[in-house]
């Protein structure tokens, strides 16, 4: 059994982009820079936000955070984003989600420039993944892919059950999985699935992004199979200093037994989006100076 150390492929693939960063710096005279906007007093938005900005710090990305009182307006929020379009210095735009209830968030995400959208939510991106193209693939399908690659685990041919339909997980990494390189047959879950189980027995690989702590487990999955946890989930625990810990989507103890390869959580797919999204910026930065290849960066 295999545990897929996010962690530690992520490590390597910041460590790279840190060069990607250094020679950029060293060809532009300015780091590549990324904007990120947070709205209102989500604490695990916040530390999803310091956890990016140090990263950030680290790697050699210049990070500008731009806050916002939760009572802010939809229309404060989108003249933020289109004054950060115009910003010549800004290379990528995050918005961190969930906004509150009252900002329409496909009305945010729709504004940024299609080029600077390091998370690759906007629709001109999402429409180019779908296509089987574009520069700019959303962090978390990306970085699952890239997990995948670098434990040589190969998709092709192979059956992968996705549970979660969300634009941001579910959607679009069944769409690159679906995509002629990949060559993959998926089956999608959501939460309207009759018996979920009837689709992740037959997986060779099962990707979970529901936000439901143990929804898989060992029972439903077939022996040998690869099992991808993305979801992440506080849950109270006095006995920790922060007072929660992370729960997955599935029950490792049970799944561990049957699985030839599995995530764990945290430390899994967590940190492989955040290095895409490192890489992303890098990606936008370059390709505003007309660099369509990153690597040309060494030579
Ligand atoms: P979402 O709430 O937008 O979507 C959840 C999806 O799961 C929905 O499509 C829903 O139909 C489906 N679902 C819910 N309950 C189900 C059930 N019982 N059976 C089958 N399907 C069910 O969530 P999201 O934004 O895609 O995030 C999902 C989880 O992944 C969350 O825990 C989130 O925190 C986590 N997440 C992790 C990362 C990461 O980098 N590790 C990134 C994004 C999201």
């Amino acid at each position: 059994m295999i545990l897929l150390s996010g962690k530690q492929i992520a490590e390597q693939i910041n460590r790279h982009t840190e060069l990607l960063c250094r020679a950029f710096s060293e060809r532009f005279s300015s780091k590549p820079c990324l904007a990120v906007i947070l709205v209102g007093e989500n604490p695990s938005g916040r530390t999803y936000v310091n956890t990016k900005r140090k990263l950030c710090d680290l790697i050699g990305i210049e990070s500008r955070l731009y806050e916002f009182d939760s009572s802010v307006t939809q229309k404060q929020l989108t003249d933020k984003v289109k004054s950060l379009n115009e910003d010549r210095c800004v290379d990528g735009i995050l918005v961190q989600l969930p906004l509150p209830s009252h900002a329409d968030e496909s009305a945010v995400i729709d504004v940024i420039d299609p080029g600077k959208d390091v998370d690759g939510f906007t629709p001109q991106n999402m429409g180019k993944l779908l296509l089987g193209g574009g520069r700019l693939i959303s962090c978390t399908p990306k970085g699952i892919l890239r997990l995948l690659d670098a434990y040589d685990i190969p998709v092709q041919s192979k059956s992968v059950c996705v549970i979660g339909r969300s634009n941001i997980v579910g959607k679009p990494v069944a769409a690159l999985l679906l995509q002629k390189d990949r060559n993959a047959t998926v089956m999608i879950c959501h939460s309207f699935t009759d018996d979920v189980s009837r689709y992740t027995e037959k997986a060779d690989i099962v990707i979970v992004a529901a936000g439901c702590p143990g929804l898989v487990t060992g029972n439903m999955i077939k022996e040998g199979s690869v099992v991808i946890d993305v979801g992440i989930t506080r849950i109270p625990d006095s006995t920790k200093k922060s007072g929660f810990r992370l729960a997955g989507d599935v029950d490792f103890d049970s799944a561990v037994r049957k699985c030839s390869a599995i995530t764990p959580v945290p430390g899994g797919v967590g940190p492989m989006t955040v290095a895409m999204l490192m890489e992303n910026t890098v990606i936008a930065a370059c390709a505003r100076r007309g660099i369509t290849d990153c690597e040309e960066l060494l030579h």
